[in-house]
């Protein structure tokens, strides 16, 4: 590369200037600055392709428009699943946000008894509440479902006494990379698979527990089903032969409903920590961000002997929640336990495809005349998250096909627009599936649909 070409390259100063404040995308200046460092180093790299200057403040404008959305922002759901990783799953109630910002801006009395002034016990209420809400003798709470997971792994597991039983047809992968083998391997356990992929006895369990035997694991299916020649011991048959041998026992239940969930909408049984831990199940953990429609988290129930010493496990220190998911999941367990239920994802997943259709007639009305062919059709909706594979929730989508422009295109207008909208493609067609659109959102959604199809 020749020095006539690096004397072409844009000055960081002069880009600055040309950006203006926050880059135009309201972004902090080392931040800017840091990009356009970047972009200049890598035509260095590149001196072919140095542009002249404005095309180069262009690109940046761009590029740091793009930066910008990738900042967290709420979004229009019109996915029609519940659960969405991708979106933060299970949206808070109200008042549980609410309480968030009361405590998060203030000190709040996390580790202090107010009544003797001394230090008080960390989310011992909210522990109390989990136990309640799920039926156990005692709860806790931690970072997560996977780390809950680890955690109780790491706690039963030691030199001498380190083998996880488990079922073939369990050692699944969650999501997102995440393989139950892996998570035991990690805390130091060592894998007893057992039976075959579709088939698991009682009499398996029943050979394969010796001396080094830590724990016995079930996981809940729960992002994927099987079904014909298959079969699996009982879970209260397994409970007793573990109480018999002496054997801790423990179910991953992944989405943790703690109410019945089939009762708000046509959705197959999940079972909750209550089922199991009354089948004589020692532990269980769960997610709070899933069905229980709460913040992330990992509930761990069961026994009270065996969630205390999992609380004294110097890595229980490493996992634990703070202060804003506390409140949050405080807020949410309490809910439960006053027996109500009006919690965002479980009105969705009850809201009548009536209600759904008078939202979107006047979702329709409000497109008329604005380059779209418009119309209402049977959506399905889905729990997702990993939960529930086999339930799908009759429901009802806007369907649209733009005039003027490629659905392609719609999508990608209406996701860079504000609010961001989310819906999906199927044979053609753009479609946003109201079930999971909360009504509260429908002029917002209408809004941003208009400015979407408005220019062509
Ligand atoms: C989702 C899931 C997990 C992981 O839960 P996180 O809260 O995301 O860590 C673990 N086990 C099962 C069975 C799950 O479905």
């Amino acid at each position: 590369m020749s020095k006539a070409d690096l004397s072409r390259l844009p000055a960081v100063e002069k880009t600055m200037q040309a950006l203006g404040d926050g880059g135009g995308a309201g972004l902090p200046r080392p931040v800017v600055l840091s990009a356009v460092r970047e972009a200049i180093d890598a035509l260095r790299e590149n001196p072919e392709a140095i542009p002249g200057f404005d095309a180069f403040v262009a690109t940046m404008r761009a590029e740091l428009a793009r930066l910008g959305r990738t900042r967290i922002t709420p979004v229009i759901n019109g996915t029609g699943v519940l659960i969405h990783t991708n979106l933060g799953r299970s949206p808070l109630p109200g008042d549980a946000a609410a309480r968030i910002s009361e405590v998060a801006g203030s000190y709040c009395n996390l580790e202090l008894d107010l009544d003797s002034g001394e230090r008080g016990k960390r989310a011992g209420y909210l522990d109390r509440c989990l136990a309640l809400a799920s039926g156990a003798e005692a709860a806790t709470c931690v970072n997560n479902c996977a780390s809950a997971l680890v955690l109780i792994l790491r706690h039963f597991v030691r030199e001498g006494r380190h083998r996880v039983i488990i079922s073939r047809g369990q050692l699944v992968e969650i999501g997102g990379g995440f393989r139950i083998p892996d998570i035991l391997l990690a805390s130091g356990a060592t894998l007893h698979e057992i039976g075959a992929t579709n088939k698991t006895t009682l009499a398996d369990y029943e050979a394969a527990i010796g001396p080094e035997t830590a724990l016995i694991l079930k996981v809940h299916q729960s992002n994927f089903y099987m079904g014909g020649f298959i079969a699996e011991a009982a879970t209260d048959e397994l409970a007793a032969l573990a109480a018999d041998k002496g054997i801790p026992f423990c179910e991953d239940l992944g989405s943790g409903a703690v109410v019945d969930t089939d009762s708000f909408g046509p959705v197959e049984h999940e079972p909750t920590p209550a089922e199991i831990l009354a089948q004589g199940v020692d532990l269980v953990c769960y997610s709070g961000d899933k069905l229980l429609g709460g913040p992330q988290a990992g509930v761990i129930a069961g026994r009270a002997d065996l969630v205390a010493g999992i609380k004294k496990e110097p890595f229980f220190r490493a996992l634990r929640c703070d202060k804003i998911i506390l409140t949050a999941l405080e807020s949410v367990a309490a809910r439960y336990l006053e027996g109500r239920t009006d919690l965002p994802l479980l009105e969705m997943l009850a809201a009548p495809v009536e209600s759904l259709r008078a939202r979107g007639e006047a979702l329709l009305a409000s497109l008329e005349g604005h380059r779209v062919e418009a119309s209402l059709s049977g959506g399905l909706a889905r729990i997702g998250g990993g939960t529930m594979p086999r339930s799908e929730i009759p429901s009802l989508a806007l369907d649209l096909k733009p005039t003027s422009m490629s659905v392609t295109k719609l999508a990608r207008r209406l996701r860079l627009g504000t609010p961001p909208v989310m819906g999906y493609t199927a044979e053609g067609t753009y479609r946003i599936d109201l079930r999971t659109v909360f009504p509260r959102q429908d002029d917002a959604l209408g809004g941003a649909l208009r400015e979407a199809l408005g220019h062509a």
